[in-house]
């Protein structure tokens, strides 16, 4: 370790969440990782990229997070888990990135989505990095698993133009397995933001053989249409991108024999939302 590995960073370096990336912030002290989380001034980055076209509307940079609660059994980012994976990063240092780009994002109708893991989890952070980019003019999007959403107030919500939420299956034991947390809390969230007229995508991961049962298919969907503030609905098929983070990590991954989605069963996946209405890709 350099000496300086522990000290907050000022300025983010572009690089791929798909790299394996692990105690990034060994050093700082838990006082520290404390305080960060109850202000917001510091912030624990794993990756952040620039370029992104599948991350919101436009052109994205984006800033994907480290902390997550959940457990899902296709996470492709299973290092960005824990919170200490992540850079440590100043929220003036973000902001100072975001203002570098934000001319170019503009005419890309493009913005800023904070990803992750789960974004939520340095909600302060998330709030305070999300105003600075609308001082800016930036676009503001988020994607959450909607878990912490009650971290956020009313004005929160209203400094992030896009929530994308993770939809990850129906019904409470299937969520429980697939994810290792309550499924209640997501659908609240959801019902709130319809309930503010909030912007929303629905982002959904089809594993065959896990997720793709007719009739939860059909639940979720009427449960997404129902909401009436759900713009579209990302059908993303499972891949195995990530397979080898598990295997690094020495964590038992279950899905090993499983292969992507064929084309025909992501279709039929989208039909079921757009029987419903909703826009489906
Ligand atoms: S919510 Fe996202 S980051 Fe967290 S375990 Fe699931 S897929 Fe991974």
């Amino acid at each position: 370790m350099t000496p300086d590995q522990s000290l907050p960073r000022d300025a983010l370096e572009g690089k791929s969440p798909f790299e394996l990336r692990l105690d990034q912030s060994r050093g700082v002290p838990d006082s520290a990782v404390k305080k960060a989380l109850e202000t917001g001034d510091m912030g624990f980055i794993h990756s952040f990229t620039t370029g992104s076209t599948v991350d919101g509307p436009g052109v994205r940079l984006v800033a994907w997070t480290a902390g997550c609660q959940w457990r899902c059994l296709y996470c492709h980012n299973p290092d960005t888990w824990h919170l200490t994976n992540g850079m440590p990063v100043t929220l003036e240092g973000a902001a100072d990135e975001l203002r570098k780009y934000r001319h170019g994002l503009k005419l890309m109708s493009g913005g800023f989505t904070l990803s992750g893991g789960e974004p939520l989890m340095q909600d302060r952070f998330a709030v305070k990095l999300f105003t600075a980019a609308k001082a800016m003019g930036i676009h503001t999007a988020v994607e959450s698993n909607g878990f912490l959403g009650e971290r956020l107030t009313d004005e929160d919500l209203e400094e992030i133009d896009l929530v994308m939420l993770g939809i990850k299956t129906w019904g409470p034991e299937k969520h429980r397995h697939l994810t290792g947390k309550d499924i209640g809390p997501t659908l609240d969230f959801a019902r709130r933001l319809a309930a503010r007229r909030r912007p929303m995508w629905v982002r959904f991961v089809l594993v065959p053989g896990l997720t793709d049962d007719a009739e939860d298919l059909a639940h979720m969907a009427k449960f997404i249409a129902d909401l009436g503030n759900v713009e579209r609905v990302e059908v993303l098929p499972f891949h195995q991108m990530g397979r080898y983070k598990w295997k690094e990590l020495g964590i038992n991954y279950t899905l090993e024999g499983i292969e992507p989605p064929p084309s025909a069963l992501t279709e039929r996946a989208c039909r079921f939302f757009r029987a419903e209405g909703l826009k489906a890709y």
